[in-house]
């Protein structure tokens, strides 16, 4: 299913490109600015089953990203110009905005060094737990699990299940099967108690994973002392919003944002929603950033902004630079808008 929906996306991209049709939506749908959405920027991995690789581009991926943004003249702005400019509808000069989830290692190491050729700002939103080192990367531990076993037999909330994983078509498959019962429990709870059960059985070290992968605060400190860098929040735990009471929604806001000021020392105004789809942060999230003093929180619904975002600054959309997609002839239409506008049914803006 997700490879048939990837199939559907790559076909309309392309149709959108060989058309030419974005340039002529480009005056209509490319908005004022573009907040660009990454997770892991490190080079590409030689092993077949990389079921998580729409969440990393190649460090080329990027450059080749900065090259076209500059080429067309767009201001590449930090989070806090972004929030100025929306807040004093200051819409001369196009912008765009990098931002990074989860606070990974490698936009230090391979992200970071391709911003500055191009003396370029990003923002990294960390969740806090991750920082510690205690964090639950389950999309990468079920990665690793279906990796490791030629057969998985499981019940994940209730539901049996009996996977073949011995070739690379039944871990794709496997994998995709679990991660949807998963993303479907009530709780993220729930999803890390059946994780753990599934590590335990098949020997992956999951509390290894956040640590591995993760900048620790004492990395965070130095990451965030560079000029270029911002860090944004991304709640302590990394759970779905939208599934907390409003009290607990409403702690994981302010309490990662409390964490990240003390140890970094500096203010915490930007927030990234976990997960940040529909069933993930809605307009009551949107309402309780705002009122945590978010100045500007980001979800991963798809879209440019207009100047009618203004209104609505802790609802913003992103446009994914995602690893599945990464050709030099995606940039234009990516930038065009023209492919989120077809998405969002021809919407400008959507925050309900
Ligand atoms: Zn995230």
């Amino acid at each position: 299913m997700k490879q048939l929906r990837n199939t559907v996306i790559r076909a309309g991209l392309e149709t959108l490109y060989f058309s030419g049709a974005h340039h002529l939506l480009r005056p209509i749908f490319a908005g004022v600015a573009t907040v660009f959405m990454l997770h892991h920027v490190r080079p590409r991995r030689t092993v077949p089953f990389q079921p998580n690789h729409h969440l990393e581009v190649t460090p080329e991926f990027l450059r080749m990203t900065l090259a076209h943004v500059r080429a067309r003249g767009i201001d590449i702005v930090t989070a806090d110009e972004m929030h100025r400019r929306l807040a004093g509808q200051d819409f001369s000069r196009r912008f765009a905005c990098f931002t990074f989830d989860d606070g990974y290692r490698d936009n230090r190491d391979f992200a970071l060094p391709v911003m500055r050729e191009y003396d370029a700002p990003l923002t990294v939103y960390a969740a806090s737990d991750f920082a510690e080192g205690m964090g639950r990367l389950w999309w990468v531990a079920l990665e690793r699990v279906v990796a490791a076993t030629d057969r998985i037999e499981a019940a994940i909330g209730g539901t049996a299940v009996q996977l073949d994983t011995a070739t690379l078509e039944g871990k794709q498959a496997a994998f995709t099967r679990i991660h949807n019962l998963l993303r479907g429990l009530a709780d993220d709870r729930d999803v890390a108690r059946e994780m753990s059960s599934l590590c335990k059985r098949y020997g992956v070290d999951e509390a290894a994973i956040s640590s591995e992968l993760c900048l620790s605060w004492d990395e965070l400190k130095s990451f965030a002392a560079d000029p270029l860098v911002t860090i944004g929040a991304h709640t302590i735990r990394h759970c779905n919003l939208a599934k907390q009471s409003e009290a607990e929604a409403q702690r994981e806001m302010s309490e990662s944002r409390a964490r990240i000021e003390n140890t970094l020392q500096r203010p915490v105004v930007h927030l990234a929603y976990p997960y940040g789809d529909r069933s993930a942060a809605g307009p009551r999230e949107f309402a309780l950033a705002a009122a945590a003093g978010f100045k500007t929180a980001v979800t991963t619904r798809p879209g440019m902004i207009f100047p009618e975002h203004a209104a609505h600054p802790t609802a913003l959309p992103r446009i994914s630079l995602n690893g599945n997609y990464q050709t030099a002839r995606m940039l234009p239409v990516l930038t065009s808008g023209a492919a989120t506008a077809m998405w969002n049914g021809l919407r400008r803006v959507d925050v309900n």
